[in-house]
């Protein structure tokens, strides 16, 4: 069977290393292995990434030498490739899920979801205790704003191994709890939308940051829920900042518009690939050359803390 990559970036600025590193390691995963890669812009919250960001994060895309075979500009019969434009499919999925009487309407503020008194899993995210799973059809026909919807989830533990991090798993009730499938504002959430288009996109194999790994019980749900097939997992580690932070779209220095002033792309991707442990030094390299080195097995398991300096010019 061949390989289907995928990079599914969320424009809601100028991509940093940490994106960098995301499709690279996608890219060489799946090119390595004689395979395609698909792009897809996960840009579901419209008002966070207004499609010139999506149109400037395929020119940088294309800067860093990290080409797509389908997505944006390259349709090859699973477009579009921008989630904004594929609600239809995600309505369809929600459908399935309501026959299946697992959804339901959830009416929780957001003050309610994240009190303190409200239990947390270790990545600070709020479990959802179940209070509108309990409503009545009365009770919610007194409801004056519009739900969210959930899906109600069993008391089962869930578990996958990681191509990269090992073994996996979470009991779906007692660490994560019933999850939204659709925001009270009518947008779609991530899990629903990232299973149903990897699926429809034939993606084999999910390569992603491995703040993603306590994701992937919900979604392997979703995929059984749906009849569809899931792909293989590959969870990698963070990037981090000099002080140990998580980079984020604020750390102007590892952002691209701020690299490009300074560094070609074949040295953003060789000292990034020294980081990952797949180029022997920091020497710059393009996309293609790293091909030859490339192994998972080099790969750190612990996050990555970018040293002071390394990115400069
Ligand atoms: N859109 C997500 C992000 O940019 C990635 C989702 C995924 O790879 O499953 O963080």
């Amino acid at each position: 069977m061949e390989t289907v990559g995928r990079f599914a970036p969320s424009p809601s600025g100028r991509i940093h290393l940490g994106n960098i590193l995301c499709c690279l390691l996608a890219w060489l995963s799946a090119r390595q292995k004689g395979g395609k890669v698909v792009l897809r812009i996960e840009d579901l919250d419209t008002a966070r990434c207004p499609r010139r960001y999506a149109e400037i994060m395929l020119e940088d895309l294309r800067w860093l030498g990290l080409d797509w075979d389908e997505g944006p500009e390259a349709d090859s019969g699973s477009g579009p490739y921008y989630q904004s434009e594929r609600t239809a499919l995600y309505e369809a999925a929600l459908e399935k899920l309501r026959d299946k009487g697992l959804v339901y309407p959830c009416f929780c503020t957001r003050a309610e979801l994240h009190a303190a008194s409200a239990p947390h899993r270790s990545d600070g995210q709020a479990i959802y205790t179940g209070t509108c799973r309990r409503l009545t059809e009365a009770e919610r026909a007194e409801k004056r704003r519009p739900p969210a919807l959930r899906l109600a989830v069993p008391d089962e533990d869930w578990g996958f191994t990681d191509g990269h991090m090992g073994p996996y798993r979470e009991n779906l009730a007692r660490d994560c709890g019933d999850f939204l499938l659709r925001r009270s504002d009518g947008m779609f959430a991530y899990q629903l939308a990232v299973v149903v288009d990897d699926a429809a996109m034939g993606v084999t194999e999910v390569v992603r940051g491995s703040d993603l790994l306590s994701s992937t019980p919900r979604q392997l749900y979703l995929y059984r829920l749906l009849g569809l097939k899931a792909p293989e997992f590959i969870h990698f580690p963070l990037l981090l900042s000099a002080d140990g932070r998580r980079l984020s779209k604020r750390d102007a220095d590892a952002g691209l518009e701020d690299l490009r002033g300074k560094l070609t792309s074949e040295e953003i991707l060789g000292r990034l690939a020294f980081l990952g442990g797949f180029n022997p030094s920091a020497e710059a390299k393009s996309a293609k050359a790293l091909l030859a080195d490339f192994d998972w097995a080099r790969v750190p398991r612990e996050d990555i803390r970018i040293p002071e300096g390394l990115f400069g010019r």
